[in-house]
């Protein structure tokens, strides 16, 4: 049996208008299912994603979507913040409708949204249900405590593939990097490719824990399709594809490496579209570069 609880949507932020929103849901503090009542718990993974029940404009209709959380419950318990895009796909449903007036309207109404939840009924405790309960190679739930630490991670998000890596980010900085002693040798190189400037997410935030912790952040934003003349950072697209006369397609990753030229030593981790993943996987292929691991998600 599946079990819902309804979040309050406590803050819809436009981050580039019609295209990419910032979301947070409010979690109360217990559900009562059966006349019982459970104490909610937020104890989700870096790295994972809960699934929601927006409103779907094209099918006027609730819908079941997994959401990545880009806060970490360490830090926020029971707010649930992510990053949702208009995916342009023609059947696009629910994507669209957090771009709409409509979004607004529900939000300032405080209306709310359901979100799923596993529930233990012999301990009385519900938490956040997470898309992933062990680490592997296709999900991005963060390591154990303990195993990543001392890990050099280069992480490539694409659009709002960056959520699991901010929260990564604000994890690790409150776990590990903000108490400096030299205990934690860890470092994480974030390439964040968007469109244009105005579709970086929290570049500011970003910029701003890359200069508090240079030893152990390195942030690059990319951006693809335009840029002001005066751009520091990297312009275009990271993996580039040539078409050989053949009409065969190769996968070039020169950008990527003169960023990091030491991949095959790095913990590798990518987040964003289907082909933008089988692209790079497809370039490290044909390179012969195998990181340490890979592990990669993409909707
Ligand atoms: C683990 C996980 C985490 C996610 N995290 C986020 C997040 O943080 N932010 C975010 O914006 N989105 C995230 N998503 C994607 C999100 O759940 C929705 O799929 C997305 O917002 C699109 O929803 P939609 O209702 O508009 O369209 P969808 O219902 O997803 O898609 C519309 C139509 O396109 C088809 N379609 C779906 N995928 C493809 C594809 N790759 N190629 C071609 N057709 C396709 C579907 O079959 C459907 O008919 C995540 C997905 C997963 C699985």
């Amino acid at each position: 049996m599946e079990f819902f609880v309804a979040a309050r949507i406590s803050n819809l932020q436009v981050v580039d208008p019609g295209e990419i929103r910032r979301v947070e849901f409010a979690l109360p503090d217990y559900v009562e299912i059966g006349e019982i009542r459970y104490s909610l718990h937020d104890t989700m993974r870096p790295g994972t994603a809960f699934l929601a029940k927006p409103w779907g404009m094209r099918t006027e209709k609730f819908r079941r979507r997994m959401y990545t959380r880009s806060n970490s419950s360490c830090l926020e318990p029971g707010v649930l913040e992510t990053f949702i895009n208009h995916t342009h796909r023609p059947l696009a449903d629910t994507s669209m409708w957090w771009q709409s007036e409509m979004a607004d309207i529900w939000y300032e109404e405080g209306r709310t949204v359901e979100v799923r939840l596993t529930v233990d009924e012999s301990q009385g405790l519900a938490t956040v249900y997470e898309n992933a309960a062990l680490c592997k190679d296709g999900n991005l739930r963060l390591e154990p405590d303990g195993e990543w630490e001392d890990s050099r991670l280069v992480c490539v998000a694409y659009g709002t593939g960056i959520t699991p890596f901010l929260s990564y980010i604000r994890y690790m900085a409150n776990q590990a990097w903000r108490q400096g002693g030299g205990k934690c040798h860890g470092h994480m190189t974030l390439i964040a490719s968007a469109r244009h400037q105005g579709q970086l997410i929290l570049h500011q935030e970003l910029q701003e824990i890359a200069q508090q912790f240079p030893q152990h952040f390195r942030y690059v934003p990319v951006l693809t399709r335009s840029w002001p003349e005066d751009w520091p950072s990297l312009k275009g697209r990271i993996v580039q594809t040539n078409v050989l006369p053949s009409g065969e397609e190769q996968v070039d990753l020169t950008p990527l490496l003169n960023l990091v030229p030491d991949l095959s030593q790095a913990h590798l981790r990518m987040c964003g579209s289907f082909p933008a993943c089988r692209q790079f996987t497809q370039g490290l292929r044909e390179q012969g570069i195998c990181p340490v691991t890979v592990r990669m998600e993409s909707w």
